[in-house]
């Protein structure tokens, strides 16, 4: 039996502990049907100062210290690194899994020479063979599929990708161990401001029902949950984390999802749910309009609806039973015919990552879905009594004038009222990779001051838009929520006077075209004008002169 110490990073220190981490909510269940011994540490939850986490670490032996999570928990990570080094005389194995690690094994490896192993991609098969072999003092590492490992010289492998479980036998992922993380502190925070009954809740937990996503947005970032990620041999038994277009989307059976709702709401008094899946709607497309269907007349014939939805009331906190909740949607894969069923199913809102309402950017992203379906999700939303909510962004490569004038125009048509993210490329995401040199460059080639910096989008961090510069987005995002469209045709106006020509497909941009990844030097003085937000000169020509 192995003692393990579990550590939850803090995800986003401006950000409040929202959920639950679900990954390693189910790992800890893992280690626990194991027979192991183990604690949770949850800094997100508790934010304890140093001296704390000192404490924690020495309150017990530990064999292993797992953590991990997305690649925002980078500081976190570290920070509880250097203190572990500091507060034992001894040297447990130190396991981080998660997005984090998954998207670029080698640099986080070499960012974070404490940790021994790194899980890449699903650790539900992973994790398992790692504990077996650190039990029975094996460190045959070369072996374990889907793991980065430190060779005896100290030279990081990667293995190649262990194939992910498949459906059915993915119902058998136990459920995450909710006991073991303070949940006090995440029902405080359970009102979301998405609908009414979200707002309102008491007790939220997060319910993770699909993996993946079948679509290819060019900015989402991949977790290597569908078939996404594979392995190139750099060297002899060496690899590289590639991400492509495969998609082997998987889902759990409505059974599995509503048998755990249900023991959410009896062991928890549960009466909200929100699914994190990346999009429940392609899961929906891809059963060929099964799965939502089959998992709201099961929820319905369970007694998870609501009482407010059955008896067709206004929702009232003390009254109503069942549960309510929210997901993710497409604006062009979404199904009307399934939307009353999942409002009477209790479904409050769902999420649409409409993005822009320019068709030149929604295809540049890779979207799937072009102005005219993302006005109709809307309106198809509401109509079926379900509470959209629009994610909106700017700051794409090619985001220009005429882009974000059409997502007013369509704020205005619609009455949204919606504060746009700015575009990140997050490790993980195709225009991370496509990009990285030109990001690295407004962190003076250092990766590590850029993972430091992401956030949770409300800020901008690396600026991947090639007509405006960090100043300009603030400005333009400023006026967009003012409906300043005078100002916005002023600065237009301003912005022609310094400039030649926008950059509206990049592809048609000469060197920009030809430039990959690893060929920096070639276009150092290119990249190096982007990063100065002088690349239209590089492009067009010298800005003229009065
Ligand atoms: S539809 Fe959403 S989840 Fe799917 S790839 Fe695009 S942004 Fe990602």
């Amino acid at each position: 039996m192995l003692n393990i110490l579990f550590i939850n990073p803090v995800v986003r220190e401006k950000g409040l502990p929202m959920h639950v981490p679900y990954g390693l909510g189910i790992i800890v269940a893992i280690a626990e049907t194991l027979g192991h011994r183990f604690q949770v540490l949850d800094l997100n939850a508790l934010r304890p100062p140093d001296q704390a986490i000192v404490e924690a670490l020495r309150a017990d032996r530990w064999d292993i210290v797992a953590l991990g999570g997305i690649t925002t928990t980078y500081g976190s990570v570290k920070r509880a690194l250097q203190l572990l080094d500091g507060a034992l005389d001894y040297r447990p194995a130190v396991i981080l899994g998660g997005g984090i690690i998954t998207a670029m094994p080698h640099d986080i490896m070499s960012l974070l020479p404490r940790v021994d192993l790194g899980v890449i991609g699903e650790g539900l098969q992973t994790f398992p063979e790692i504990l077996e072999r650190l039990e029975s003092k094996r460190d045959d590492w070369q072996n374990v599929l889907g793991v980065a490992w430190r060779r005896s010289d100290g030279k990081v492998i990667v293995n190649r990708e262990r194939p992910l479980v498949p459906m059915p036998e993915i119902d058998q992922t136990p459920y995450p161990a909710w006991d073991y993380f303070p949940l006090d502190v995440y029902f405080s925070n359970s009102s979301q401001l998405f609908s009414e009954e979200a707002y309102f809740t008491r007790r939220r937990l997060d319910v993770n029902a699909s993996y993946g996503c079948a679509l290819i947005c060019r900015f989402c970032y991949h977790l290597g949950l569908t078939g996404e990620l594979q392995t190139v041999e750099t060297e002899e038994g060496n690899h590289e984390v590639v991400f492509g277009y495969r998609r082997d989307v998987r889902w759990h059976s409505p059974r599995y999802v509503v048998d755990m709702v249900k023991h959410m709401k009896n062991k928890y008094q549960v009466d909200f749910v929100c699914f994190l899946d990346e999009n429940m709607m392609t899961m929906h497309r891809s059963s060929k309009g099964q799965w939502l269907t089959e998992i709201c007349q099961l929820w319905i014939q369970e007694g998870l609806q609501p009482q407010c939805v059955r008896d067709k009331v206004p929702h009232d906190l003390d009254k109503c039973d069942g549960v309510h909740w929210g997901g993710t949607s497409h604006a062009s894969q979404v199904d009307e015919k399934i939307l009353p069923l999942m409002h009477d199913a209790g479904c409050s809102w769902l999420c649409y990552g409409l993005e822009s309402f320019n068709d030149r950017i929604l295809k540049q992203l890779g979207k799937g879905a072009l102005r005219k379906h993302n006005i109709q999700c809307i309106e198809k939303t509401v109509k079926a009594g379900i509470r959209p909510t629009p994610n909106q962004i700017i700051g794409f490569p090619c985001e220009f004038f005429d882009s974000i004038r059409d997502s007013m125009t369509a704020w205005e048509e619609l009455g949204l009222m919606v504060k746009p993210f700015f575009a990140t490329p997050f490790p993980g995401s195709e225009w991370y990779y496509k990009y990285r040199q030109l990001i690295l460059e407004q962190y003076d080639g250092s990766l590590e001051a850029f993972l430091l910096d992401l956030g949770d989008c409300t800020e901008v961090t690396a600026n991947i838009s090639l007509n405006f510069n960090k100043c300009e987005l603030y400005g333009l995002r400023e006026m967009m929520l003012n409906n300043d469209k005078r100002g916005i045709d002023e600065y237009e106006k301003m912005w022609h006077q310094h400039h030649d020509q926008p950059v509206l497909d990049p592809e048609k941009i000469p060197w920009f075209a030809k430039y990959k990844t690893g060929e920096e030097d070639k276009y150092r003085e290119e990249i190096k004008a982007y990063s100065e937000g002088r690349l239209i000169e590089v492009v067009k020509g010298p800005r003229p002169t009065a």
